[in-house]
């Protein structure tokens, strides 16, 4: 038996039914754009996980975790490795106590904030129209302008967070030491497992109204009509990125399958059958457009994988 054979099945055997081979990451990521993954496992609760990363961490293999996949951009060539997916109940909690609300790194935002409102808990409507799991937007740290005009980020409504760090050891970290900052934290190689939420008290029909009001917003503001990850670049000081990609011209342009939105430039659009390369050649022409007209390099939001 080759080593790669003995690997596959000691994976089978630590979380059975629930590891794959060779998965399109295309299925799994909201740009529906990746080559597959290696390994692809969907561990349901803590012990499963540490199970398989024992067995990676054995193997010397990559891990890379992916969560809702609304900010992914996947290499055609896709990704070595164990792609960890946490699933189940187990990752999807909500649950009440002193501190605040447990929420399982694997529950969407959209449920997130649908219990929340029900339980008549305010402090994270500010989320509707951002997809994504609570690990992805806490260790993205999402946030988002509101009809307002005000800024919110994840990072300020969190108590704590639980993580796994690739040994299998748990940890509870304060939010002071997760370095919440604009679309980033220190978090690289830690995986979150759940965070604890800081929401206070309020009607839930008013909670409903904001969320419904900033759903209004979302689109209005944003393009939804093809697949994307949102905006592919952080804004930087000077200027919005997606105002100065529509001043140099680039609403509408298209590599491939890809295209730059005509309604928000700092959307790229999945509008056929892009590939990862469309996507780059996309990026690279927008940065060297912005970079030329105004001398400034837009670092990118999106996560590139691998
Ligand atoms: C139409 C659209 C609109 C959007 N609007 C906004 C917006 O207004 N504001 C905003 O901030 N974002 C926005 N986004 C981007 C996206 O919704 C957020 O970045 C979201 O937080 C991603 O969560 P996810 O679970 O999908 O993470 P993924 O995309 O799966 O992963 C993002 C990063 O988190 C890591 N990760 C995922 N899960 C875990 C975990 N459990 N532990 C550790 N690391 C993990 C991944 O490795 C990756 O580095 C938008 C996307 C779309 C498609």
């Amino acid at each position: 038996m080759t080593q790669r054979t003995a690997l596959r099945e000691e994976l089978l055997v630590a979380a059975p039914g629930r590891v794959r081979f060779e998965e399109p990451m295309r299925l799994h990521t909201s740009f529906h754009i990746g080559g597959p993954a290696e390994i692809w496992a969907e561990p349901q609760d803590p012990e499963e996980l540490r199970r398989l990363l024992g067995i990676a961490a054995e193997a010397a293999i990559p891990v890379t975790m992916v969560g809702g996949g609304a900010n992914l951009l996947v290499r055609d060539e896709g990704i070595p490795g164990l792609v960890v997916h946490l699933s189940g109940p187990g990752f999807q909690t909500f649950r009440r106590t002193e501190e605040g609300v447990v929420a399982g790194a694997a529950l969407p935002l959209e449920w997130l904030i649908r219990r929340a409102q029900e339980a008549g808990l305010s402090g994270v409507e500010f989320l509707a129209g951002v997809p994504g799991h609570v690990g992805g937007a806490v260790r993205m740290n999402a946030g988002t302008h509101d009809d307002e005009g005000e800024f919110h980020h994840f990072g300020d409504c969190i108590h704590s967070i639980q993580v796994m760090d690739l040994d299998g050891q748990v940890r509870l970290l304060p939010a002071e030491a997760i370095g919440f900052a604009y679309r980033s934290t220190n978090l690289n190689g830690r995986i979150v497992l759940s965070a604890t939420l800081k929401l206070s008290r309020d009607d839930p029909r008013a909670i409903a109204q904001r969320v419904q009001r900033l759903w209004a917003f979302k689109k209005k503001t944003q393009d939804w009509s093809a697949p994307s990850v949102g905006c592919i670049f952080k804004n930087p000081p000077e200027k919005s990125a997606g105002w100065m990609i529509d001043q140099a011209g680039l609403k509408g342009y298209q590599v491939g399958g890809a295209m730059i939105s005509t309604r928000h430039a700092n959307f790229m659009l999945n509008s056929g059958n892009a590939r990862a390369a469309d996507l780059f050649s996309l990026i690279e022409e927008a940065r060297a457009r912005v970079l030329q007209k105004y001398g400034v390099k837009l670092e990118l939001e999106v996560q590139v994988l691998p």
